[in-house]
């Protein structure tokens, strides 16, 4: 095995492959990312001996690791104008009750809380340099800057890219320990007076292939959602998804194999950008979306394109953009609730026959200029600076290749904001997608085990990340605290290396990427826009042939080809969760952007409900949840956090 990596090229790192290394702590947090940050601070404040396994460099690993533009939910804050409650019943309402009530309501209730943590840490949030000062977006007081409902206040807009840093420091100093570069590959479980108990976690450095298992009395799982399922392409890889590379599932793959419950699964939406390389970079064209909210939007002669409200009122001032309609109490981000929508949205909308009816010529462009100062600097500087994946290749590049937000205008491609369009069968995990079901203490059903963050069902967001990221860490301690550190089964580690190493053995095989391609095809063809049973099942007797046939071919050159390949295992096995999920609904449901041919008709509102699947000796299985299984948000919440309400009152 050994032998294998150092016949092959030359590599910078150590071989290790094969060596084995046994590490213990109270609570092991697998994923690095905002949720998983917060996790291992909230389990090492209780006194946790807690240790971190990030498949990147924590520092800057993650959906959020170059950045974030908006913190959504800080409903809390000095300003807001809004409840915990309110928010986080539009969330629910928003999705059709599709939505994961539980996450939203610690999302709304503790997220502020969560900043106020980060600017401690030192994270920027408030303008200190008073930047914008008399901007209608800003609180003179507390030097708050707010996006998108200028009325309501309770989305913040923040200096994301200093965020992951200041996560970082605060780690070392707690005492964490960080496992960086290591790849979480499976979970250990046991059976413990007739239940089956997280016990830790088995991975691999990506740099050495060193093995490890992670011994922990409780495990949170914060590893984001699958990716690359339906879209993959070969030669621009890094370009595939909207989130990191290296977050593709491996997080609901890992539970799948272990018995985890999963809701949604069959939800996918058509891809809308940053997928397979067809579309810009996010953010990098004229738009008026999230970052670039509320854009001056003109057509090809320069006629501006009005915004108007929820009532179709056209909206004479850039101001009214940011507020509310009449009668309105608040919007979402960009206007999602109660239906505002500032539908005639320009090129964002999809109605783009009425806007051609209407005399509008192609291109489009978003028109800075057009806007007062602050406005323009906040989007072209601050959002599209602090924005994920925005500070270096948007606005240094542009800025440097000459783009001046003062005169020049940034075209629109396509007829959306995404810049580009793409086929029923390019589907995405995006949008409140699915994820690990939970209680209210973000367990799995898994005893010992928690999630947080994008690894939770129809999950979203940074605030999110963060709040639910903590809260499951806090509740990981409180069960470690009163749990033994378990024995592992020695099988169970011998297996997973045996799997991990396959493909070191394997010369001159077949390549992660031809595999990828192949499910990404397999899946637009038998689980693409429109399904049915024959072609749902055609799908998986043609993955089942793919780890017959394929697996056992692939080959890898070093531990990071490794890791590629480990990822793509990963990937194959999500898709199968997806085929079983779609198979699990018999009905068409639009919420859940879900159609079947054999099953044409809607959903009937009283019928809808969570379809949670897990895997048991290799079979299937399902049940049924409502929808409103959570309860009363604020009554439920309150019943279990009485230790963190009190904890907040004190620190006033
Ligand atoms: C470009 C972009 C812009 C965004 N802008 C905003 C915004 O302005 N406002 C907002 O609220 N939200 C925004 N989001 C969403 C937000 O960033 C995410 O919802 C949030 O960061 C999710 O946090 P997380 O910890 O769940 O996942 P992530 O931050 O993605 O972290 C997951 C971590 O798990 C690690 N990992 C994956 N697999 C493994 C494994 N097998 N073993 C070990 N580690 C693993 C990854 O390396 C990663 O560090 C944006 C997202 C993107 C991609």
């Amino acid at each position: 095995m050994r032998g294998k990596m150092e016949h092959t090229y030359s590599w910078p790192y150590a071989n290790e492959a094969g060596e084995e290394e046994v590490v213990t702590s109270d609570v092991v947090v697998l994923g690095g990312g905002l949720a998983g940050c917060y996790a291992a601070i909230a389990a090492a404040r209780k006194g946790q001996s807690v240790v971190l396994v990030e498949k990147g460099a924590t520092e800057r690993s993650g959906s959020a690791g170059t950045g974030f533009d908006h913190w959504e939910s800080a409903c809390t804050n000095p300003c807001s104008q809004v409840t915990p409650e309110e928010i986080a019943q539009a969330y629910v309402d928003e999705q059709d009750w599709y939505s994961n009530g539980i996450a939203h309501y610690i999302e709304c209730r503790e997220g502020y809380d969560r900043l106020l943590d980060m600017e401690s840490f030192g994270g920027k949030v408030r303008d200190t340099e008073d930047e914008f000062k008399g901007a209608a977006f800003r609180d003179e007081e507390t030097k708050l800057m707010f996006a998108y409902d200028y009325k309501n206040k309770f989305t913040l807009r923040v200096w994301g890219s200093t965020f992951k840093p200041a996560l970082l420091k605060e780690l070392k100093r707690l005492g964490v320990k960080i496992y960086d570069r290591t790849e979480a590959t499976g979970l250990l479980t046991a059976m413990v007076d007739g239940k089956k108990r997280g016990i830790g976690a088995m991975g691999m450095n990506v740099h050495t292939g060193r093995f490890y298992i992670f011994r922990a009395k409780a495990t949170v799982l914060a590893m984001s959602r699958p990716a690359r399922v339906w879209l993959f392409n070969p030669d621009m890889v890094g370009l595939c998804e909207f989130r990191p590379m290296q977050s593709i599932g491996s997080g609901h793959a890992m539970g799948w194999r272990s018995g985890m419950e999963f809701t949604m699964m069959e939800k996918s939406v058509r891809a809308e950008f940053s997928a397979a390389g067809r579309s810009f970079p996010p953010y990098g064209a004229g738009n008026n979306h999230n970052t670039w909210y509320a854009a001056t939007m003109v057509d090809a002669r320069g006629v501006e394109i009005p915004y108007v409200d929820r009532d179709g009122r056209e909206l004479k001032t850039v101001l009214e953009r940011y507020y509310p309609a009449e009668g309105q109490k608040f919007f979402l981000k960009g206007g999602v609730i109660d239906n505002p929508k500032y539908e005639y949205r320009g090129p964002e909308t999809l109605d783009f026959e009425e806007l051609m009816k209407r005399g509008y010529q192609l291109p489009f462009y978003a028109d800075l200029s057009r806007m007062p100062d602050e406005e323009r600097r906040v989007i072209w500087g601050m959002m599209v600076g602090e924005e994920g994946k925005t500070k270096i290749p948007v606005l240094k590049n542009y800025t440097d290749r000459g783009f001046d937000p003062k005169k020049d205008m940034l075209q629109s491609y396509g007829t959306g904001w995404q810049s580009a369009n793409f086929l029923e069968q390019e589907r995405q995990f995006f949008g409140a997608p699915g994820g690990i079901m939970h209680d209210w203490d973000l367990q799995t059903n898994i005893e010992g085990i928690y999630a947080g963050g994008d690894q939770l069902y129809a999950s979203d967001c940074a605030g999110f990340a963060c709040a639910t990221g903590y809260y499951a860490g806090r509740k990981a301690a409180a069960f470690a605290a009163k749990s033994e550190l378990m024995e592992y089964d020695r099988e169970d580690a011998e297996a997973e290396k045996k799997r991990l190493y396959a493909p070191l053995y394997v010369e001159n095989g077949m390549s992660w990427k031809e595999l990828n391609m192949a499910i990404s095809k397999a899946m637009q063809n038998y689980c693409g826009g429109i399904k049915c049973e024959a072609l749902l099942k055609e799908g998986l007797d043609l993955l089942h042939s793919f780890e017959t046939d394929i697996v056992p071919k692939l080959s890898c050159r070093n531990p990071h080809d490794l890791m590629r390949t480990h990822e793509v295992l990963d990937i194959l096995t999500v898709s199968q969760m997806v085929l079983h999920a779609c198979l699990s609904r018999e009905a068409s449901s639009e919420p859940l952007c879900f159609k079947r041919s054999d099953y044409p008709a809607e959903e009937a509102v009283a019928d809808r409900k969570h379809i949670v699947i897990r895997q048991e000796n290799s079979e299937v299985l399902k049940r049924f949840v409502p929808l409103n299984f959570f309860g009363n948000l604020k009554e439920e919440y309150e019943k279990r956090n009485q230790d963190y309400i009190r904890e907040v009152a004190e620190r006033g």
